[in-house]
């Protein structure tokens, strides 16, 4: 028989950015709030360590921001784009402006996604949430109160909830359990991350860049490290495959246009090298489990390549502690603004995946045509630029009609002859 513990008022599933984020902010509301994570110590995943300006602005909202801060995160003011034969010496002169994507908010929050994993989760409980770590075998029972069980210390608990949250990530136990298919697309392309030390790469100055059949991301933390991701088409499938897929990292990303003084097989690795397909998935509109509720990667993620799944992650957390605040009668429709509108973030976000990959991830003469008429263009015309500003300032800040197939259509046949 499992041990009864009190009741409470919502179980979080999951204690990562979105669990964390929510839980903290409902206990410091005066709901009774358990924590069940599965971890004892986060660890590196290769997970996302930019937090885009309308997730800066979400962080504040939450009130998260100095915890970020602290937890060791920096602000990159600036994006150098370099690549296509363009230096990133060359590109860093004319660096673009990230500061100003959303006034008051100084740009991308650079952060270790253990260490702000870490930070959430302490101030959650801080706030006066209940945590338990190394939660095992947890089952989730959705209902009018619901119910979870799960292992932890060698005992089986039980717990009643009037509310029970999945914020368990990709591979979500509890959106299985609660029989919520998830729909994901083909993958785009393969991406590796490593995070790296002992490179003299410039504070507050993320990097993007395509050359040759390669696209590198990179951004660095006050603390000296730099997070790198390279991303390759998807055809050539896990290229690292095998026991040298450091080296064989370092010698890709040595052949992308890096800061002067840079040199990728001088590095020092500070964590494991991953390499994951690069796609997007969602669970079904329409979805509605009384007494249960999907948030963060759990109920869909974005492709990684555009750099939103914290942001996405903080989003969610607020809308659901917003709705779960708002009213404590919880009525059977009480996520519906929330499902709604996140259906439609995601929406317009994939298609802001499909152009950047279009743009940033075709290696052929074809792509480069599209990025060099789209860098000539898309200043100029807020319905060819918007896919991509959503990014930094949030999806719905652009207008709709810059999601529109015609629209999408226009970006494309920039690479056509
Ligand atoms: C390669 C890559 C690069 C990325 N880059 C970026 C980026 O630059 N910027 C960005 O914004 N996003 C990025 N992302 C996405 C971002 O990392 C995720 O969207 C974000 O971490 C989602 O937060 P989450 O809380 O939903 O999930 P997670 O951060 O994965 O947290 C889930 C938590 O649930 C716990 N858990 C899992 N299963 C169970 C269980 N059964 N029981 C209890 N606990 C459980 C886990 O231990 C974990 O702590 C990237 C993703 C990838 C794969």
């Amino acid at each position: 028989m499992p041990r009864a513990q009190p009741a409470v008022d919502v179980t979080v599933v999951g204690g990562g950015i979105a669990g964390s984020a929510l839980a903290g902010k409902l206990a410091a509301h005066g709901l009774d709030v358990l924590v069940l994570e599965k971890s004892l110590l986060f660890r590196d995943r290769v997970r996302g360590e930019t937090l885009m300006p309308w997730g800066v602005a979400e962080a504040r909202r939450l009130g998260l921001e100095e915890t970020l801060l602290r937890a060791g995160g920096s602000y990159a003011g600036a994006m150098v784009a370099c690549g296509d034969g363009v230096s990133y010496a060359q590109a860093g002169d004319t660096g673009i402006d990230l500061s100003t994507a959303i006034p008051g908010i100084p740009g991308p929050l650079n952060v270790g996604h253990p260490d702000a994993s870490t930070a959430l989760l302490e101030h959650a409980a801080a706030s006066g949430a209940h945590l338990v770590r190394e939660a095992q075998n947890i089952r989730v029972h959705p209902g009018e109160p619901g119910a979870v069980t799960y292992e932890a210390a060698g005992e089986r608990h039980q717990v009643r909830s009037r509310m029970i949250v999945g914020a368990d990530g990709r591979h979500s136990t509890t959106r299985r359990q609660a029989g919520i298919s998830l729909t994901t697309s083909t993958p785009r392309t393969y991406c590796a991350g490593l995070l790296l030390g002992g490179l003299p790469w410039p504070t507050g100055e993320n990097a993007a860049a395509t050359e040759g059949d390669a696209h590198y991301l990179a951004f660095p933390r006050r603390s000296g490290l730099v997070r790198t991701y390279v991303f390759w088409a998807a055809a050539r499938g896990n290229q690292l495959r095998g026991p040298d897929a450091v080296q064989r990292y370092l010698g890709l990303l040595k052949e992308l246009p890096l800061p002067a003084g840079c040199d990728p097989l001088s590095a020092i690795p500070k964590g494991p090298c991953a390499v994951l397909p690069m796609n997007d998935s969602w669970i079904g509109t329409g979805v509605n489990i009384p007494g249960l509720v999907l948030i963060g990667d759990a109920a869909g993620w974005s492709d990684p390549l555009i750099g939103q799944g914290l942001s996405i992650a903080l989003r969610d957390a607020r809308s659901v502690a917003e709705a779960l605040t708002a009213d404590r009668n919880w009525p059977p429709d009480i996520f519906h603004p929330y499902h709604a509108e996140r259906s439609e973030r995601m929406r317009r976000l994939r298609i802001s995946a499909h152009i950047a990959t279009e743009l940033r991830c075709t290696f052929s003469d074809e792509g480069r045509r599209r990025r060099r008429s789209w860098n000539r263009t898309a200043q100029r015309d807020v319905r060819l630029s918007g896919p991509l500003l959503g990014n930094l300032a949030g999806p719905e800040t652009v207008p709709a009609e810059a999601f529109d197939a015609s629209n999408i259509g226009r970006i494309i046949a920039f690479g056509h002859r």
